[in-house]
């Protein structure tokens, strides 16, 4: 077997991806996850499961998502050929969706009443209500006050969509502790409850898990590029947060060696300490929130603050698996600043009419870049993570007048 299936087929059973990844939790979680664990395995391969999350996904979600041929981008740019992959068409309007649906499902069929999870900037908290309504199990999201202040349409649509929204009052009243909140609440009724995680970290097997419900992107990508251009693609590129759309594109195309994959990481203001989010680009190996990855940590192995101007992006660990991609130099982890992401979101609004999340805008400009070295035949193709329309009335108040939009 070569190196390259082994990536395809892990974790090992400990959740190990090479070092990363695994369990570092209580005695009482440990046994929680296994059985979650052994739930995931059985289901994974069990047809009815399948059948009913591809018809959610179809029928539902309105999958397959397009593949779009950004010409207008691609000739005013002059080099390599843009394709995007268009996650921001899915209901709710990101990828989110398509790992939240594959967690209440799991919950579902394994008897649970309730999701529970953390929200940041409450795009995971509004995939999440929205799939917990739709199979009919209650929903509790945990969030900070300052980021209940902040992301107000993302609470609104929470509780119109029925969740029940826990304000978080301790400390920095922000994601980390609304994490910490969530977990306790967890631990108190592990039995009826599923703490559903937001992207490809936490303890095994969320990364696994996470991973093989949003692989769907990739798996529709390959089929509809071959379709579209009769090969694959030459280079592929995602933004990285806690790595799930990532994921989602690159895990069909890790065998495919001539296939370039590039990571985006948040630059933000620059990589000077707390100024960014570039995980695996400035990190060091370490723990956080249950497993073993790259992070942004001090000497005492606290977890650094850390910033982006797409809070989507803005977590101080990464997914295992990336980090195993990175040391295995199979994945090539750039970074993109917050001034280029912003240029990248008008560059794509007005040459394809396409507002991008500003999350998924880091990939669009790293593409952007990368097209203007390469020639006319190669091509890239981008994963547009989810549609800007969260991020319209932040940017315009704070960057609108440096592009002519003026209120
Ligand atoms: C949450 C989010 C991300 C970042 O999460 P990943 O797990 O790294 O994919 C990226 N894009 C959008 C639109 C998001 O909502």
């Amino acid at each position: 077997m070569n190196s390259q299936t082994k990536t395809i087929e892990m974790p090992n059973a400990e959740g190990r991806f090479g070092e990363y990844g695994g369990r570092y939790v209580p005695p009482q979680l440990e046994t929680i996850l296994e059985e979650i664990t052994i739930a995931y395995n059985a289901l994974k391969n069990d047809e009815g499961f399948k059948k009913e999350l591809h018809a959610l996904y179809k029928d539902y979600v309105g999958r397959p998502s397009p593949v779009s041929y950004a010409q207008n981008l691609s000739d005013k740019l002059g080099g390599a050929r843009i394709y995007l992959k268009r996650e921001d068409l899915n209901h709710t309007g990101a990828h989110k969706i398509n790992h939240c649906l594959g967690e209440v499902l799991l919950a579902k069929k394994m008897g649970k009443k309730k999701v529970i999870a953390e929200t940041g900037a409450g795009q995971h908290g509004v995939a999440l209500a929205t799939a917990a309504t739709l199979l009919g199990l209650e929903c509790d999201i945990y969030m900070g006050e300052v980021d209940i202040a902040k992301e107000k349409p993302n609470v609104v649509r929470m509780k119109i969509l029925g969740a029940k929204l826990i304000p978080v009052t301790k400390g920095a009243k922000t994601l980390k502790e609304a994490v910490d909140d969530a977990f306790e609440a967890y631990l108190k009724d592990p039995v009826t409850q599923l703490y559903a995680i937001g992207s490809v970290v936490g303890p095994h097997p969320f990364p696994m898990m996470v991973r093989d419900f949003q692989q769907i992107v990739g798996m529709e990508a390959r089929e509809q590029f071959k379709e579209k251009t009769g090969k694959l693609p030459d280079n592929l590129v995602a933004c990285v947060g806690g790595g799930s759309n990532a994921m989602g594109l690159f895990t069909a195309f890790l065998e495919d060696r001539g296939v370039n994959l590039y990571g985006v990481e948040p630059a933000g203001l620059g990589l000077q300490a707390g100024g960014h989010a570039a995980t695996l680009t400035m990190g060091t190996p370490g723990i956080l929130h249950g497993f073993k990855s790259y992070l942004l940590q001090d000497e005492e192995g606290e977890p650094l603050n850390v910033y982006s101007v797409a809070s989507g992006l803005d977590y101080p660990g990464v997914g295992p698996q990336h980090s195993l991609l990175k040391d295995i130099g199979r994945v090539n982890y750039v970074t993109i600043g917050d001034r280029e992401a912003i240029d990248a979101f008008f560059e794509l609004s007005r040459t394809e009419g396409i507002i991008p999340a500003l999350e998924s805008a880091h990939a669009v400009a790293y593409a952007m870049k990368l097209a203007k070295e390469l020639g006319k035949e190669e091509t890239i193709l981008v994963n547009l993570s989810g549609r800007g329309d969260k991020d319209v009335d932040f940017v315009v108040a704070k960057y609108g007048k440096d592009y002519g939009v003026v209120m």
